[in-house]
């Protein structure tokens, strides 16, 4: 009962080091934008590939998950860069945060 109760500490331990730390930090233009999906992604060395929302991204997230292996990886970029993807993928930016006109 108590080396159940240690192996759960051990695993959530686990997983809070994981959330601390990234893989990899990538510059968002080595990424590849889907404008079907409206994905960011990026390989991953387990084979599937990193990913995360452009509407993430603009919210203030960072960080891009590998569903496969959950892995993370840091996306570097300017939200001003964020406008040239939603050109391209003739998309609008979620919600107007800065009030100046
Ligand atoms: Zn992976």
């Amino acid at each position: 009962m108590s080396s159940n109760t240690l192996l759960l500490e051990i695993k959530l331990e686990n997983t809070i080091e994981k959330k601390m730390s990234y893989y990899d930090q990538i510059e968002i233009e080595d990424m590849t934008f889907d404008v079907d999906t409206q994905l960011f992604t990026y390989p991953c060395p387990c084979g599937d590939r990193f990913q995360v929302y452009i509407d993430d991204l603009f919210n203030g997230e960072e960080v891009a998950v590998c569903p496969s292996c959950s892995l993370m990886i840091q996306v570097i970029f300017e939200k001003e860069d964020l406008q040239q993807y939603y050109d391209d993928a003739d998309l609008q930016p979620p919600i107007e945060i800065s009030a100046a006109a």
